[in-house]
């Protein structure tokens, strides 16, 4: 074999990991958004009311051998719990850390490298990651004017996998009922439907996904159930497809701690979360209102958050950051333009929002461009 690199040549570092590394990885840089700290922090969705107080409670109570010893394979207790709230069986509940690996779990079991997964855009940014770390294609087809998914064109690509997101990250908008109907009657392949933010919206398609052999419904315990820092999510969906998808997420996944605070969430702190929810969605009516007052018209959210088309977004988000606000800015999004992502909290920090975007609007140079393009 020939040397590639002769002695006493020191090969840099960023060259040599290109070749160790898989040929998919090469156009994925590491998931970094901005984590300094900042006084108030809307910017990733999680439950700013706080955390369940049994869930709570079960992590601070947490035994010594919980910790020591190996938690179970594939959380069978958390599953009876789950399947109870989702209307299911245990059979068709698959969990894993966080809803992301039960996405990415979900996509390397039905797929081959090279096939193709289509998805809306604007929609959840780690999608196309996960495509390319799974040596996949992927297809963006833009949301129809009115915001919904536009079913038909999803459908035309035929993708062995179909993702849609309901209600959807970053719009916060729904799907409707009859073009995910569509979705599901018309895919050659599966049909991954993420409601991460479903307890915002009402029922949702998690407890019909059994029914379809190729449907699985992914939701987590990181937004409504204020546990992101434990990372679980879970999916149903048929016993058949969810056994697959268990086997590419692989044993031990979910921490002991983890399964233990859901299952307690799940049992006892119903109540909490029902109340927070309802308090959530009043904030973000309010917020709305107040907002349309500076003349900043947001998208129709169901989620905990909500995106306002606002041009120069990076700008604006970097002006409130420096005054102790974080939120989420995206540049150019297809039919939207510059917009922010707001999460919606306590009221306290909706109103502190509300002030410190009216100075920054205010010291800005030009005026407002709510809608850069007309949805
Ligand atoms: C937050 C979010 C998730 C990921 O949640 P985890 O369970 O914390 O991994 C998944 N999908 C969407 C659309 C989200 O916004």
């Amino acid at each position: 074999m020939e040397p590639r690199v002769s002695p006493g040549t020191v090969m840099p570092l960023a060259g040599r990991r290109l070749e160790l590394a898989r040929a998919a990885y090469r156009e994925i840089s590491l998931y970094a958004p901005d984590r300094s700290p900042c006084a108030i922090d809307l910017s990733d969705n999680t439950n700013l009311f706080g955390a369940p107080p049994a869930a709570l409670v079960t992590v601070r109570e947490t035994a010594e051998s919980v910790v020591t010893r190996y938690p179970s394979l594939y959380t069978p207790d958390l599953k009876v719990a789950l399947a109870a709230y989702a209307r299911t069986d245990p059979a068709e509940i698959v969990t894993g850390c966080g809803s992301d690996d039960v996405l990415d779990s979900a996509i390397r079991a039905v797929t081959e490298p090279g096939d193709l997964i289509a998805m809306p855009d604007p929609s959840f940014a780690m999608i196309p990651i996960f495509a390319r770390m799974n040596g996949l294609r992927s297809i963006s087809i833009p949301l129809r004017p009115d915001l919904d998914i536009d079913a038909d064109a999803l459908l035309a690509t035929g993708a062995r996998v179909i993702y849609v997101c309901t209600p959807n990250n970053p719009t916060g908008t729904l799907a409707g009922i009859d073009a995910v109907h569509r979705i599901i009657d018309g895919a050659p392949g599966v049909v991954i439907i993420d409601e991460a933010y479903a307890e915002f919206a009402g029922d949702g398609f998690i407890a019909d996904a059994p029914r379809h052999e190729h449907v699985l419904v992914v939701r987590t315990f990181s937004k409504a159930f204020g546990l992101a820092g434990l990372r679980i999510g879970y999916a149903a969906g048929n016993a058949a497809l969810v056994a697959e998808v268990e086997k590419s997420r692989g044993p031990y996944k979910v921490n002991a701690l983890a399964e233990g605070a859901a299952a307690a969430a799940l049992t006892y702190d119903g109540e909490w979360v029902r109340r927070h929810i309802a308090e959530a969605i009043a904030n973000r009516a309010r917020l709305v209102t107040e907002l349309q007052a500076l003349g900043v018209i947001a998208l129709p959210s169901q989620a905990n958050f909500v995106l306002i088309p606002v041009a120069g977004a990076v700008a604006i988000a970097a002006a409130l950051r420096r005054r102790g606000i974080a939120v989420r800015p995206m540049a150019d999004l297809p039919l939207i333009g510059d917009a922010l992502r707001i999460s919606i909290g306590p009221w306290w920090m909706m109103e502190a929002f509300v002030e410190r975007f009216r100075e920054t609007l205010a010291s800005a140079s030009g005026p407002i461009n709510p809608a850069r393009r007309s949805p």
